[in-house]
Formats: structure tokens, sequence, C-alpha cells
């Protein structure tokens, strides 16, 4: 299942790629690292996102549809309130949760399912944990026409059943996996399988910006836009930065997010990571803020939570999005740089971060967000008050109720879904 894989490494030298942001390693991270079947759809699609990524029609498609259908751009909201009573910076936040599907993830899901189409696949395939990547891939499927089958675990399908009622409403159809620990790893590797056998027809629209390159490059492209977007607001609005904060899973907002600043010697560009329970095994999931251990795991090199077997640990988080063991090679690379700071927020922390900024700002953040979100708020009395700091929103809140109406008022809750099961 999870085991690490160090067959038919595709050599750096063989690639064709020239310009400077399509790295297929970042430092000694990322790579290609998988069973040979898989190399030539790899190659393939590294091949037509180089060439989509100079054509204007795909640009000005992508463009089109970023704005009429998931609503972009996403506002850059002062947030006022939570500023005054924290004292220090202002903090501002990039409401990425209003794009269509409620999150970031739609950024990517667009740009895949779009270069797919250009290269004449039929078929997508995904593979989902929580179900938000999934929901947002279903979606993009629906609108472009374009048929699609979404992988997810048994356990995971039972957890977060309402993602599975919104994958089947846009017409996708949800495969559950049973083999292994029947959650998100498990997914991953049967979409593999799937594509080994299919890909002259089909592609595999990966979620988060890791996995074997080109998905690192290609995710991280697509959501660039956040960081473009929040480079023009600040500028427009005057806003001298002291610092960008975005939680991280696998690192798709954080990359996107910050992408555009990389070069700068400012702002201070933040990640953080769940927190989760403590410091203990199977307790967070803190990889640059833990203990992250070099491997290989589902075809790149970066930094996983391991035993000392090399096999991938447990991982815990109250939100399903940064319950994940390993992290984007770029995001590894740009944090052993010094480049990027990682820190981390816990369950409890990012709890009340949802609790401060609904109460005083009238925004529900999701709870990966408010990860970012409890770390700005310790920030703030730290930062000059001419300065902002700026939180990306990477998703709103409402996919968390289930989550948050047992924490808030457990009874009440029970006694709903009581009723309504009668
Ligand atoms: C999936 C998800 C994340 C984590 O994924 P990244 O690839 O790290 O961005 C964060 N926030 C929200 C709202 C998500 O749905």
């Amino acid at each position: 299942m999870y085991k690490q894989s160090t067959t038919s490494f595709n050599e750096k030298s063989t690639r064709r790629c020239t310009a400077d942001i399509y790295n297929d390693f970042f430092g000694s991270f990322g790579g290609r690292y998988v069973a040979e079947v898989l190399r030539t759809p790899l190659d393939e699609l590294e091949r037509a996102f180089i060439e989509a990524m100079e054509d204007e029609d795909f640009l000005k498609t992508y463009d089109y549809l970023s704005r009429t259908y998931t609503g972009r751009p996403t506002p850059l909201m002062f947030a006022e309130n939570v500023s005054r009573t924290a004292g220090g910076g202002k903090i501002f936040i990039k409401l990425e949760g209003l794009a269509n599907t409620g999150a970031h993830k739609i950024n990517n899901a667009l740009g895949q399912a779009l270069l797919a189409r250009r290269m004449g696949k039929e078929r997508i395939i995904a593979e989902t944990g929580a179900g938000q990547h999934g929901v947002a891939t279903a979606a993009v499927c629906a609108k472009l026409g374009l048929e699609c089958r979404v992988y997810m675990g048994e356990v995971d399908i039972r957890r977060q059943r309402p993602n599975v009622f919104w994958m089947e409403l846009y017409g996708a159809e949800v495969v559950p996996v049973k083999s292994g620990s029947k959650t998100l790893k498990d997914a991953v590797n049967e979409a593999l399988r799937d594509w080994a056998s299919s890909f002259a027809h089909t592609h595999y629209l990966l979620g988060s910006a890791l996995g074997p390159s080109p998905y690192p490059d290609m995710v991280r492209e697509f959501q660039s836009v956040i960081g473009k977007e929040t480079r023009e607001q600040v500028e427009e609005a005057g806003l001298e930065v002291e610092a960008l904060v975005a939680c991280v899973g696998g690192g798709s907002n954080a990359v996107g997010f910050f992408y555009p600043f990389l070069h700068a010697a400012v702002p201070k560009l933040i990640g953080v990571e769940a927190g989760g329970r403590g410091e203990g095994r199977g307790m967070h999931a803190s990889r640059m803020s833990g203990e992250g251990r070099e491997g290989i795991v589902h075809g790149y090199k970066s930094l996983f939570l391991l035993d000392e077997d090399g096999q991938v640990l447990p991982t815990h988080s109250i939100s399903a999005g940064l319950d994940y063991p390993g992290i984007g090679p770029q995001l590894a690379h740009l944090g052993r740089e010094g480049r990027i700071t990682f820190t981390k927020a816990d369950d409890a922390e990012a709890l009340e971060a949802v609790k401060v900024f609904a109460k005083q700002e009238g925004v529900v953040f999701a709870l990966e967000s408010a990860h970012a979100g409890a770390v700005a708020l310790k920030m703030a009395p730290h930062c000059p008050g001419d300065r902002a700091i700026v939180v990306n929103m990477s998703g709103r809140g409402d996919k968390d109720l289930f989550i948050m109406a047992g924490e808030l008022d457990k009874t009440a809750w029970k006694e709903f879904l009581r009723k309504e099961a009668e």
C-alpha cells in the first residue's frame, strides 16, 4: 500500500523542459518515482501542460471560466474589528472560500479539466479524502461535460457522507475503496491503478501540489491565481505587507498564495500545519514544524511522517484537509531554504479562531483555514500598526457543520439529528 518505491526513476537529464518555472525537482525534493507503466501518461501530461501554458486560447478560457463560473477575483477583506481587538498589525483576509464549491480546490480542478479536454480525454478520475477535492472535480466535470469517477475510502465515505451526496448530484460516480486502511492513501493507489490501464482516454486529476512531476508544478500554476490577485489587491490598497499566512495540508493553497512573492525578501511567508491534539505519534500532521523525515511516497520525494521502518504514520487533525502525512516538494524545499517559515496551530486554537472571525467579522472559516487565522491572531500584536498580515481563507466553513455543531452544542445537535432520522 503506502510502501516506498524507487523503481523507474525518470532522470532529469531526459526532460525537455527548460522554462525555469517548471522544475521537476525542488532542491532534492520532488521527482517522478513511479512504476514503468505510468511514465507514458506523465510524459504526455507534462508536454501538454507546457504547451497549454503557452497557448493564449487555453489561458483565455481558464480566465473566462475563473471569472464567470468560479467567481474570481475573490475579495480581499479588511478584518477591522478583529484587528482592533487583537491590536498591532492590520489583518486582511483573502476570501478564497467564496469561490464556487467553497474552497480554492476548484482553481486546480478547473485548470486540469480544461487541460484534459485540450488533450482529447473524455474521462476524469480523482482521489478524495474528506471529499472537498472530489466535489470540486465533480462540479467542474459537470460544467465541461466530462465523465467523472472519484475514488474514496470506505471509511471516509462513512465520515463524509454529505460530500458524497454532492458529488453524486453533480453526476459523478463515487467508488468506495475497500483496501488497506480504506482512507485517502488507498484511494490514491486505486486511482493510479485505474490510470495505468485507462490513460489513453482518461486524465488523473490530482488534488494538491504533490505527487510525481509534473503535478506539483501544474497544481501550483493553477493555484497561483490566488497569489497574483492578492498582489494586485494589496498594491491597489497601498498596503505594506508584513506577512502572508496560509494553512498547509498537501500545500496547494499555500504555494499558490505565496508563489508570486517568493523571489522578494519581503513579506514573511508563514505556513501553518495541523498541531492536532498534541505532540504524540498519530496526534498531529506537523511535518515541517514537527518530525517529518525524508521519504518517497506516492511517486515523489519529500518530508513525511514516517516510523523507523519508513512506514507512513497515522495523522490527526480536526480539519480533514490538513490530515495528511506528506507535504508538497516545493514547500518542503522552501522550508529547508528558510524562505518559508513553518509553524502549527492545534485543534482548539483553530476552533477558537473560527469563533473569533465569525463573531467579529461575520465570516466562517473552514477549519483548515482557521489554522492560519489562529496564527495571524497570535502574530498581530507583535506587528507594527501600519503593516498588514494577509491570511488566506482557503475555504469557508459550511462543510464543517457536522464537526462544528457537535463542538459548539452537542446536546442540541444530537437532538436535531435524532429528530431528522425518525
Ligand atoms: C483541501 C483543503 C486544504 C488543504 O489542502 P492544500 O493542498 O494544503 O491547500 C486547505 N483548506 C481547505 C478549505 C481545503 O479544502
